[in-house]
């Protein structure tokens, strides 16, 4: 639990009457929550985690897809145009990296190049803005990286790269600041409807059409909160949310991503997103130039053992390599400096995003996997629309503020702002995280924001997440939780719960 009392998150008891609640903070709980704070309701998150975006979405590719993937008979196609889109107006409102960096699609062989047309012929009918069937000396001088044995390709000048948990972390704020309660380490585990004029129900399974009733819904810890209606948006879990509420009965399985990450420093940097021709089942493994200068190669897609298996593999790590030379020859082993992977949350080939027919006021958001992070601000709307259509009255709320701050980050400032916030604060001039550049400040900042653990700072800072991993700067990053928050040493967790790291002989050192 953090250690702050931030307005609005975890509020004292009291204040348990909702009119929406929002189970699961991913980045698509998070655009539902913003798209909801608009209006003159009170609406919550409950999240089971110590901090917003730990699921699903801290490990992906962030990437803004360039909707010619999919035909748009699907929803998650339709969705991934619209959401695409909104990206623009998104970043001016909120502190987030994103760049449209454009996305090519690299073939490698004469025979790739049907494929590739397909491709092409389904962005127009999807109407994605420029996209470009390219020559293989067009696609060559847009990336003069890619391998001499590409025979031509794809241009989507619309695509583009964000960094995820930051554009979560952005929307929650906003969020919060409109007025939304956020409630972390709170695992829904149980849920109750009661129907005007009857009592109690658990997990009722009968949606008689009459939504005029009230859910209580109890986490692990036994806190308890009430809510008129309710969205499970709990990503890998939502079929057990579902059990839970008396929903649909569907299994949710966890495909695996695993991927390789590389030096900000390697010179195989691309300046767009690299796809190969994808195949029947997964859209291949890419070659990414992250927005923050860094290069992801991957990801994988296997059946996971579990929904908590994030191993990564040396067989599949071999196979990423392997495939990114095929389009980037300068990859080099050396400059990878950690691999790591994601959980797709698998139920069918397209997202499940409508009311419940069985929950009475409950609307299901499952199944969200790719473009589910390009969709979301989309997904956002579509479910503010299912709520109003399911009998929720939402009302503008005047005075709904829009913009959260843009807050500076050291290694992005020339020296002369750099000096000018020193002057102000020194702890500017305390660089903590050498390999990405990281203040002091910035460290601060993020703690004082709720950001208290270690993987909350990294996310929010990307302190520890440079060519040392945390190698140098851990101990201090450790040392400035403790005293912004009063923590003690064996009280810091690594991403919460019993996720601990400092033994007591260890922490007498550390102090
Ligand atoms: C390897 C990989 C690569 C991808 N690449 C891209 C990409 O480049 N572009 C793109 O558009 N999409 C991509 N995606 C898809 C994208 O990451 C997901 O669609 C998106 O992150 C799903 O977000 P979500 O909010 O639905 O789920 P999540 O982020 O998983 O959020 C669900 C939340 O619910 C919480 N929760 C679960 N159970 C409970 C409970 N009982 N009580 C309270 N809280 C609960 C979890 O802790 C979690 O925080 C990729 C996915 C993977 C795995």
């Amino acid at each position: 639990m953090s250690a702050f009392s931030l307005p609005n998150r975890n509020p004292p008891p009291g204040q348990e009457d909702y009119d929406a609640a929002i189970i699961g903070c991913g980045v698509s709980g998070a655009n539902i929550a913003r798209r909801l704070s608009m209006y003159r309701i009170r609406a919550a998150i409950l999240e089971k985690a110590a901090d917003v975006s730990f699921g699903t979405s801290k490990a992906n590719s962030g990437i803004i897809h360039g909707g010619f993937h999919h035909n748009k008979k699907h929803l998650k196609a339709r969705l991934e145009i619209q959401g695409n889109l909104m990206f623009d107006q998104l970043r001016r409102e909120l502190d987030f990296p994103f760049k449209r960096c454009g996305i090519l699609v690299a073939a490698l062989h004469e025979d790739e190049m049907k494929a590739v047309e397909y491709l092409y012929m389904q962005g127009v009918e999807n109407g994605v803005i420029g996209i470009e069937l390219c020559s293989r000396e067009r696609i060559l001088t847009l990336e003069p990286k890619l391998s001499p044995d590409t025979v031509g390709g794809l241009y989507a000048p619309g695509g583009g790269m964000v960094e995820p948990y930051r554009f979560v972390f952005a929307l929650v704020e906003s969020a919060m600041k409109n007025g939304v309660h956020l409630y972390t380490d709170f695992k829904v585990c149980q849920a109750a409807w009661t129907a005007p004029g009857s009592g109690a129900s658990y997990g009722s399974g009968a949606n008689s059409g009459d939504q005029s009733g009230v859910w209580t819904i109890r986490a692990a810890d036994g806190r308890e909160i009430r809510s008129r209606y309710v969205v499970n948006a709990a990503g890998l879990f939502a079929d057990e949310v579902s059990r839970i509420f008396g929903g649909e009965e569907f299994t949710i399985s966890a495909r695996k991503g695993e991927y390789f990450l590389m030096d900000r420093l390697t010179k195989a940097r691309p300046d767009r997103v690299v796809f190969p021709v994808p195949t029947a089942v997964s859209k291949g493994m890419l070659v990414i130039p992250t927005v923050e200068g860094t290069v992801l190669v991957g990801p994988t897609a296997d059946k996971a053992d579990s929904k908590d298996d994030y191993a990564t593999t040396t067989e599949r790590l071999e196979q990423i390599l392997d495939s990114g030379k095929k389009m980037i020859p300068s990859l080099s082993r050396g400059d990878v400096i950690t691999s790591f992977a994601g959980l797709r949350p698998f139920l069918e080939e397209d997202f499940y995003i409508e009311a419940s027919k069985r929950a009475p006021a409950f609307v299901q958001v499952a199944g969200i996997q790719s473009p589910g992070l390009t969709a979301s601000p989309a997904i956002g709307e579509y479910v503010k629309d299912i709520l109003k259509n399911s009998g929720l009255d939402l009302t503008e709320k005047p005075g709904w503020d829009p913009f959260v701050e843009d807050r500076p980050r050291s290694r992005e400032l020339s020296p002369f702002d750099l000096d000018k916030l020193i002057a102000a604060d020194p702890a500017w001039g305390n660089v903590v995280c050498r390999c990405e550049n990281v203040s002091e400040a910035e460290i601060v900042q993020a703690v004082r924001l709720g950001h208290d653990t270690l993987d909350g700072v990294k996310y929010f800072t990307r302190a520890q997440m440079g060519r040392c991993q945390g190698g140098f700067c851990t101990y201090k990053i450790i040392k400035i939780i403790m005293r912004e928050t009063g923590l003690s040493y064996d009280e810091i967790t690594k991403h919460g719960g019993a996720s601990r790291l400092l033994t007591a002989a260890l922490g007498q050192e550390i102090r």
